[in-house]
Formats: structure tokens, C-alpha cells, sequence
């Protein structure tokens, strides 16, 4: 049976990409530990509801994009794999009852999500984000923290052209007026409209600035800012966020029509770009404040922001730049042996010199030596370790070509320590 390939959207991640993933996300948890930022770990899964009601029903994530699992048994809910990390973290807040804590509450994850889009490069059914979030803190100074953590993050890797593509989409009180000035706008041309637009026109007119329909995006350049149309709260709040960036030396740039797919948004908008890339591949990420989602999940009115960064974006543009770190190296000592008898004993010497510290596999073949030596030289071993028919243990360097008198086991293990200590 040979007809299996893994399903559309969902990769096998092979090296290098494997160990940059990793790499990613290992120097995401740390920019999150050196912040405060406490890790959480969230289900896979979260109520399908949850997400509804978060995200918004006519957003794409979830009106076309949410996978959702048949309940099972007695269990009479629908759960649905998460589509993004945000609402699972609020969900979490409130139900660990963090509002007693001292806020803002600062958490930190990299979750692993899904969503079922048109696969194409960086657009993937399975991806994983960098996820932030700051819940409890109305004030610019977080937006500030936040916002640079996302952008040192991104520049520490190397990308350090990134860019803040930076707007405000208002707030409850300013917002209304601002989306019938849209309606208005786009109203004479509802016929030239998609019919998707047309839906969106009716329903959330915002989404119309995020379209990528030709005859939407022709008429969304002549659109109306919402930063024009702010209430004086969100008008200073956006001032200020603005100018703490130019303080940090953030570069930013202005994007009045910036408005994210996700109707829980107030005010800071934000996305991290990568000049020159094509398509959705330069959207290395995005956040948002969205200070009224835990409310909207049955919370106190509690302010929050957060942003998520694309792990496999961001090693998309790595790999562009040439910036991959080089795989996990192979083992530095490989224990060979003689007769096929020795290979526990090869094993057992394997695990002893790992347990010191040192990369090391056993050759667990009943190959000749001759082969077992090529194998050790093809995964870049320093050097091999040789059991002997009599059991004393052989020490060969492969960086100097070299090899020392066979000796008993506590020695040549020393000496194998050393040769990687001064080699390695
Ligand atoms: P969003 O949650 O849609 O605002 O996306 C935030 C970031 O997650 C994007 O900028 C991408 O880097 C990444 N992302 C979103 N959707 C996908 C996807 N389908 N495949 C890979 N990365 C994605």
C-alpha cells in the first residue's frame, strides 16, 4: 500500500525546515520568558461556539474556515479545532479566574492551528503561531510593549527589515458611524460588487477594506480613513501609540484601511510586513486590541491586546534570505563494533556517553567495520568508538585520522569526552 500522501494543506516539515521550525518557536518562548510573559499551553479543540462567538460569525475563519468535530458519546457540544489562539486565551482567563491576578495578565503561546483555506505557499490547513496577549490594560504603554516585543522578536531572527503597518479601527462609540460612511461609500457601486462583497456590504461593511476582489479594491483606494473618524478617546489613544513607537525607533508605517479579519478588534490594529514579498507571504503577523472580547465571553469588561505571529511564514522568509540555521548536527561519536554480538554493548556505550553530554549513536548494524567506519563519517561523527572482540574499546579520530591503542572502557570513554571537548 503506497497510495497515502498526507492530506491537502497538512506538510511533513523534513530538515532544514524541521529544525528552523523549532528553532522559531524555541527563540519565541524565550522572547516571551525574557518579557514576563507567562507560557500557557491551550487545547487543540475549544468549544465551536467559543469561536463563533469571538471571532464572529461572518468572519471567513469561521463561517468558511472552521473545522468542526462531530460530537462524540454523551458529549453533546461541537467542538471545532482552533483557528487562532486568541479566544482560547480569554477563555482561560476567565475561567482561571486571572482577574484577581495583578494586570495586565501577560501570556504567551505557540499553538498550532487550523483552518481550511486554498492551500498555496505560506498558506497552509495546519500552521503555527507565535501568540501573545496582555488582558487588563486599557492604557497606550501596553500597546507599546506588546507591539515591540513582536517586532524585536521578528528582527532578532534576522528579518530586520520588518515593518509595523499600523492603524486604529475605532471603538464602540465611533466605529457605528464610521461603517455607514463605508456603507455610503461603496453603496453606488454595490452592482459592480462580488456577491460576496454584496453580503459584506450588507452585514460588515469593514471586511470590504480587507477584499481582494478587483472591483472592491479599486473602490476601497478612494475609501474614507476611519483614523478620520475617530472619537477623541480613540484619537488620543492612536496619537500616542504613534508616537511611543517613533520613540522606540519602531519603524512604522500609516494603514488607514488596515482592518484584520477579525470582528473583535478596537483600536490598535497592527500587522508586521516584509517589503518585497510576494502576495500574503510578507504578513509575517498581526494583532489587535480588543477590548471588548472578554465581556463578549461572558467576563467583566476587561481591556486586552495581543498579536500572533506565523512561525511558518517566518521561516518562509528566513529560507528567502538565507537565513536557515543550519539542521541539528548529527551525533559527534558513533560506537561501532567488530563482532555482531557487541551491539548491546555498543548501545549501552552509546547511552553512557550521552548521559555525559556528548551526541552519540550506536551502529546497531552486523555490518563490517569498513561500513559502519563510512557510516560515521557520512553523519559527520568526530569520531568513532571501536568494541572490540575482546572487549577493549578502540578510540578512532576522524577529524585527525588517527586512532589509539585499544584500551579498557572507563579510559577510552574519557578520552572520547576529551577528543569532542577539544574538537567538537
Ligand atoms: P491572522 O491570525 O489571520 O491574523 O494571521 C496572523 C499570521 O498567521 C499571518 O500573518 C500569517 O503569518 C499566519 N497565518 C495565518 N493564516 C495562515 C495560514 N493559513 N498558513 C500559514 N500561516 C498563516
Amino acid at each position: 500500500m503506497s497510495g497515502f500522501q498526507s492530506p491537502r494543506g497538512l506538510r511533513d516539515l523534513l530538515e532544514p525546515l524541521a529544525s528552523a521550525h523549532g528553532w522559531a518557536t524555541d527563540r519565541a518562548w524565550a522572547a516571551a520568558d525574557a518579557a514576563g510573559y507567562a507560557r500557557i499551553e491551550l487545547p487543540i479543540a475549544e468549544e465551536s461556539a467559543l469561536f463563533e462567538r469571538a471571532v464572529g460569525g461572518t468572519s471567513d475563519i469561521v463561517s468558511k474556515e472552521l473545522y468542526r468535530l462531530e460530537p462524540r458519546g454523551d458529549d453533546a457540544v461541537t467542538l471545532a479545532l482552533r483557528p487562532e489562539a486568541t479566544a482560547g486565551a480569554v477563555r482561560a482567563y476567565i475561567q482561571h479566574g486571572m482577574r484577581s491576578q495583578p494586570q495586565p495578565v501577560r501570556l504567551a503561546t505557540v499553538a498550532q492551528l487550523f483552518r481550511y483555506d486554498r492551500p498555496q505557499k505560506g498558506r497552509y490547513r495546519q500552521f503555527t503561531q507565535f501568540d501573545i496577549e496582555a488582558i487588563g490594560d486599557s492604557g497606550p504603554g501596553i500597546d507599546l510593549e506588546v507591539i515591540e516585543l513582536g517586532a524585536a522578536y521578528l528582527r532578532d531572527l534576522g528579518l530586520t527589515d520588518v515593518q509595523v503597518h499600523l492603524n486604529s479601527v475605532g471603538c464602540t462609540t465611533c466605529r457605528p458611524a464610521y461603517v455607514e460612511t463605508l456603507r455610503a461609500h461603496f453603496t453606488p457601486v454595490v452592482q459592480e460588487l462580488s456577491e460576496v462583497d454584496q453580503s459584506r456590504l450588507a452585514t460588515n461593511p469593514l471586511r470590504l477594506l480587507d477584499s481582494k476582489e478587483p472591483a472592491t479594491v479599486k473602490r476601497a483606494a478612494s475609501a474614507p480613513a476611519i483614523t478620520d473618524h475617530l472619537c477623541a478617546d480613540c484619537t488620543a489613544h492612536h496619537a500616542s501609540v504613534t508616537a511611543g513607537l517613533a520613540t522606540i525607533g519602531v519603524a512604522v508605517v500609516p494603514a488607514p484601511r488596515l482592518v484584520r479579519g477579525l470582528d473583535y478588534y478596537t483600536r490598535t490594529a497592527w500587522e508586521y510586513l516584509l517589503p518585497g514579498e510576494q502576495g500574503q507571504q510578507g504578513a509575517l503577523g498581526g494583532g489587535g486590541r480588543y477590548d471588548g472580547l472578554v465581556e463578549l465571553l461572558g467576563g467583566t469588561p476587561t481591556p486586552g491586546i495581543g498579536f500572533a505571529i506565523g512561525i511558518d511564514r517566518v521561516v518562509l522568509a528566513l529560507e528567502a534570505r538565507g537565513l536557515l540555521p543550519t539542521a541539528a548536527a548529527g551525533p559527534a561519536i558513533v560506537v561501532a563494533g567488530i563482532e555482531p554480538e557487541s551491539v548491546a554493548e555498543r548501545v549501552a556505550i552509546a547511552g553512557q556517553l550521552r548521559a555525559a553530554g556528548v551526541s552519540a549513536r550506536a551502529d546497531v548494524s552486523t555490518r563490517k567495520i569498513g561500513k559502519q567506519l563510512e557510516g560515521a563519517v557520512r553523519d559527520g561523527a568526530l569520531a568513532v568508538i571501536i568494541v572490540e572482540p575482546d572487549g577493549h574499546l578502540t578510540l578512532r579520530d576522524l577529524v585527525k585520522a588517527s586512532q589509539a591503542e585499544p584500551a579498557e572502557r572507563g579510559g577510552v570513554i574519557a578520552a572520547a569526552l576529551q577528543l569532542v571537548k577539544n574538537e567538537g
